[in-house]
């Protein structure tokens, strides 16, 4: 089967997942990673990763009109994904279905390779299991007094959301990265029902007790609060918009945003998120370059505050660097074999392509069974407002850890 797979904007981490594909018998690809100057040719399957813009509804039009099948795959390219938070700010990051008609979506961020090759294969892929269905842990319905935002669990059987660490498991499908297995609340990469974000709210809302949502209707929108008096949520949980429709904004049936953009889609994207969060987004959206963003993401603001991480901590980040070398190696030499087993190395240490298992002091999961994990775990951390600088990495934060600036620059 002849298979084409073009590469539009953002991140380039489901592009290079799609390397895997030429481990397939049946499959022969081509990848295009620059789609606005591909000479149009006939193909049986077209895929399309990273996030789409109004300008690249041409390029798009044409793929279709030259395949047989076209196959979102990846948040990006199904729902705008995480950077499609940046609609908040007034951009227009717009899930493929926008542009074309009778495509097919493999969601996730990262999309998972399984789902595609069936999607390719005009197979059903796995069957649509909640993830909560595959969660170990288990919900009390005890309401909360609190959303807690940072993460120390000790309590491995209680749902996150009955700890107070918001969980989109509730509206998540079943999946291959489960960051709820590294102590990471599912962030509903893979929504199982429309419109996921507002069902997440109305749960969580009945879990605090009490929750009001801005209906009013403005020119410009009202998706950067939930209600124009201060309610129990907003209070407790800064960023309303990053938590519940984190890579579904576009879809979600909200208004674009009213906030000042930056005049950067990029720090749109980040800014106005919590500082616990930054590891998270920075695992997804730095593609083959991830896990050195995440770190100096961590260390900047570990140095500033005197963090103390241990040797063993030290250790594992230093290979997971080595391995980011080796990765860029296998991509930028399209060497499935390799790709598959360096990231495989990583998934052992960071938890999973989404890095769950990495965060602000350590990690959140014990790595390997032989070691002593308090030597390495993570550990909660003061939000310490201020200015956090390194070479080409510079951000704001203000007394609750929101994000207020943020540059990021190659290198
Ligand atoms: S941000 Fe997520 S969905 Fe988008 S390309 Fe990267 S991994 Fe894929
Ligand atoms: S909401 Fe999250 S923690 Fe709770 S049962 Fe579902 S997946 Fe598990
Ligand atoms: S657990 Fe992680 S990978 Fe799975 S659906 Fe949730 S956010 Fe996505």
């Amino acid at each position: 089967m002849d298979v084409k797979i073009f590469q539009f904007n953002g991140c380039n981490k489901c592009f290079y997942e799609t390397l895997l594909l030429k481990l397939e018998d049946n499959i022969k690809v081509e990848f295009i990673s620059n789609p606005h100057e591909w000479k149009a040719e006939s193909m049986d399957v077209a895929i399309i990763t990273g996030y789409l813009l109004p300008n690249d509804l041409d390029s798009v039009q044409n793929i279709q009109n030259n395949a047989e099948r076209i196959i979102a795959f990846g948040d990006c390219t199904t729902t705008g994904g995480i950077f499609a938070l940046a609609n908040q700010k007034g951009h227009q990051v717009t899930p493929l279905k926008n542009f074309v008609s009778n495509e097919i979506t493999v969601d996730g961020c990262l999309g998972e390779i399984e789902e595609l090759i069936a999607a390719i294969n005009g197979e059903e892929s796995r069957e649509n299991r909640p993830l909560c269905n595959a969660c170990k842990r288990r919900a009390t319905c005890e309401y909360l007094d609190s959303v807690n935002r940072q993460i120390e669990i000790e309590d491995n059987e209680t749902c996150f959301n009955d700890l107070g660490f918001l969980c989109n498991g509730f509206i998540a499908k079943e999946c291959k990265e489960r960051c709820i297995d590294y102590n990471t609340p599912c962030r509903g990469c893979k929504p199982m029902v429309e419109r996921s974000g507002v069902r997440m709210l109305g749960m969580f809302g009945t879990l605090m007790g009490n929750i009001e949502m801005a209906t009013e209707h403005s020119e410009k929108g009202a998706t950067d609060k939930l209600a124009d008096a201060e309610d129990d949520v907003t209070d407790s949980l800064p960023d309303i918009l990053g938590n519940f429709f984190r890579f579904t904004l576009p879809t979600s049936g909200l208004p674009r945003g009213r906030m000042q953009s930056s005049g950067d889609l990029l720090q749109d994207v980040f800014t106005g998120r919590l500082i616990e969060e930054l590891p998270l987004i920075a695992g997804l959206l730095g593609g083959n370059k991830s896990i050195s963003l995440i770190l100096k993401i961590i260390e900047t603001y570990e140095k500033a505050n005197n963090i103390e991480i241990s040797e063993q901590t030290k250790k594992y980040r230093s290979e997971l660097l080595e391995l980011e070398t080796e990765l860029i190696e296998a991509t930028n030499n399209k060497d499935a074999q390799k790709y598959k087993e360096t990231t495989e190395k990583i998934r052992k240490i960071a938890g999973n392509m989404n890095l769950s298992n990495v965060y602000f002091g350590g990690f959140k999961q014990k790595i390997d069974d032989n070691e002593d994990f308090e030597s390495y775990k993570s550990h909660i951390f003061e939000v310490a407002e201020g200015t956090y600088k390194n070479g080409s990495l510079n951000y704001s934060i203000d007394p609750k850890g929101v994000i207020k600036e943020i540059t990021i620059k190659e290198g």
